[in-house]
């Protein structure tokens, strides 16, 4: 009589294609350009100029930011105030 003695521990990995979503922050209060400009300083690569926003809605100000191009500038940022949800991040 040979006992099966089986070493096979490990459980198969089950890959989560389900349940994961790729987190998509809604932008919809958005901040739009106020004045932008080159300040002369040296951006981070990729950046070639500098932007002020400001929301219209509650009058919040990011501050200068720097932007890859023109095209993003006009683009606008999500305004930090209206978009305060806690389960959003705006990164980006
Ligand atoms: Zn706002």
């Amino acid at each position: 009589m040979v006992s099966p003695r089986s070493t096979t521990k490990y459980k198969p990995r089950q890959p989560d294609l389900f349940g994961y979503r790729k987190p998509r922050a809604p932008q919809r209060y958005l901040a739009h350009m106020i004045d932008v400009g080159d300040h002369g300083c040296i951006y981070e690569p990729g950046n070639t100029c500098v932007a002020l926003f400001s929301c219209a809605r509650c009058g919040w100000e990011s501050g200068w930011i720097e932007r890859q191009n023109k095209t993003h500038v006009l683009r606008g940022v999500a305004c930090a105030k209206c978009n305060d949800q806690p389960q959003g991040s705006l990164a980006g």
